[in-house]
């Protein structure tokens, strides 16, 4: 582990574009909106060859606690809280345009308790007038105040030069207070790669796949790449969809498939799955298209446990939303007189919103419950962008790589809620975990007996991982290994809290 920088401040203030221009890449996506639960992102970044892991916590757990009540919320506070903790720096980040506002005070007090080393970044600094408002943050109460402009990169060689000084010294194994890796040789390094995400858009025979593709090549936040790539069977057409002014590049596989230019002979079925099966193969995420009017099938079902098997990170679109949503606006207006009558307590709860549609689908596919349901008609156009900013999301999701030290506080907390006990009384240890790959996340869990992971303990896992990190649309392979007994845990108690500052 090589320290960790978090980014932290109230909405708004540009936290996601200071996070690109560190990293240099645009991965964190500027989209503030409290109260929503947003992408949780965190990069391996270096800067002039120093290797440190940046967080950008997002900022909404920052807000007062007591808005906290829903589960979202929650669990969005305990980011922030977690991602805090195991700083080793916190960049504040606030606006020079909207002065100090009520709640930087709040951010900075809160800060000021974690006793953590903190640098103001004061952004939004786009000219020199502007500056003239930097020295009314020094209320704040911290000493380092750097203007910066994330969007026109000014300032933040100096703001990160001071960063990085108060790191700690770079890890020799065993020399600091992290978990020290076990020696694990068969670890994978992270997928990198290229940054275009391989989209394959899969389904039974006339569920709207080629309807959908054509809709969505002729929206307009999709910009389709003139030259699509060819094989001789299948066509992959490059892609990139435009939100809030950040492009992500994708590649659409198999287009040939979709578009149906051959006359398929034989068993049709037969073919369309085998299809179905190449594509999901070569994909990073599959979207998976059902049809709202026929339900789901047999084959549907087939196609789904395929993208399971093969760990593919998944949409599901239900389409042709259009032939339904009249009789599912008239059962809703029904429900509501009955409500108004008071009659509707002791009937069975009938589906009328579409998140009740959701739960309905998830239930049948519930083998691939990670995957997000969103309803659309490429007919209307109804929710396409939904279905791009799903998408989107996922592809994110995917990119995640979970700073080790706040994995391992998140597993060693759920074990330690919920331990499973063998028969003969023997209890799970867990000893340490580490992220070794990101598509699909994979993580490595070093336990006393691998034989105590059953699967349901795994689930209970999978499910407080997604509670803290996300992961949305992502499925979550763990992978358990039993260490020689004879190895101690390496760190038995937590590292002295306390002021890091000036090291
Ligand atoms: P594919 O075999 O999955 O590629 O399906 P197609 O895109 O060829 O669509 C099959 C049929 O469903 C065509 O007649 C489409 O016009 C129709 N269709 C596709 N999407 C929708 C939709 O959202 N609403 C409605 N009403 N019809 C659709």
């Amino acid at each position: 582990m090589s320290g960790l920088i978090a980014i932290v401040g109230r909405p708004n203030v540009g936290k996601s574009a200071l996070f690109n221009r560190i990293v240099g890449r645009r991965i964190a996506i500027v989209h503030d909106e409290p109260g929503v639960t947003r992408d949780r992102i965190s990069a391996e970044a270096e800067w002039h060859g120093r290797p440190f892991t940046l967080v950008d916590t997002g900022g909404i757990g920052l807000l007062r606690k007591e808005k906290a009540g829903d589960v979202i919320l929650k669990a969005a506070v305990e980011q922030v809280e977690l991602a805090i903790e195991a700083a080793s720096v916190i960049i504040m980040v606030t606006n020079v345009q909207e002065g100090v506002a009520p709640l930087d005070r709040e951010v900075a007090l809160r800060l000021r308790a974690s006793r953590k080393p903190v640098l103001v970044a004061v952004n939004k600094v786009d000219d020199t007038k502007a500056e003239a408002g930097v020295d009314e943050f020094a209320e704040l109460g911290f000493d380092f105040l750097f203007p910066v402009s994330a969007i026109h990169r000014s300032g933040i060689d100096p703001l990160m030069q001071q960063a990085m000084s108060w790191l700690p010294a770079e890890d020799v194994p065993g020399s600091t207070s992290e978990v020290q890796s076990p020696d694990e040789t068969s670890v994978e390094p992270p997928a990198s790669g290229p940054s275009a995400l391989k989209l394959a858009i899969v389904g039974r025979p006339n569920v709207g796949k080629s309807s959908l593709v054509n809709a969505l090549t002729q929206s307009e936040r999709v910009i389709v790449s003139p030259i699509p790539g060819t094989t001789r069977d299948s066509v992959d057409v490059p892609f990139e969809v435009e939100t809030d002014g950040v492009r992500q590049s994708y590649v659409l596989i198999d287009t040939a498939g979709i578009r149906k230019t051959r006359q398929m002979h034989g068993d049709i079925e037969f073919y369309s799955v085998k299809r179905a099966e190449e594509s999901i193969a070569r994909c990073d995420i599959a979207v998976l298209v059902l049809d709202a009017e026929t339900g789901i099938l047999e084959q549907d079902k087939k196609i789904a446990a395929r993208i399971v098997e093969e760990r593919r990170a998944c949409v599901i679109v239900v389409n042709k939303w259009d032939l339904v949503a009249d009789a599912v606006r008239q059962a809703q207006e029904e429900e509501m007189a009955r409500r108004q009558k008071g009659e509707s307590k002791h009937r069975p709860k009938q589906m009328v919103t579409l998140s009740d549609f959701g739960e309905w689908v998830q239930e049948l596919l519930f083998f691939l419950d990670y995957a997000p349901v969103i309803f659309t008609s490429a007919k209307s156009g109804f929710h396409l962008d939904r279905l791009l900013e799903a998408v989107r999301y996922v592809a994110a999701q995917l990119k995640q790589q979970v700073p080790t030290a706040l994995l391992n506080r998140v597993l060693r907390d759920a074990v330690e809620r919920q331990s499973p006990v063998s028969a003969f009384g023997h209890f799970l240890k867990f000893f340490y975990a580490t992220q070794v790959r990101r598509a699909p996340p994979t993580f490595l869990l070093f336990v006393n007996r691998d034989e105590l992971f059953s699967d349901s303990y795994q689930k209970y896992l999978q499910r407080e991982m997604r509670k803290a990190f996300g992961f949305e649309g992502c499925p979550l392979v763990l992978v358990p290994k039993a260490r020689p007994k004879t190895i101690e845990p390496v760190r038995k108690s937590a590292p002295p809290s306390g002021s890091r500052r000036g090291r």
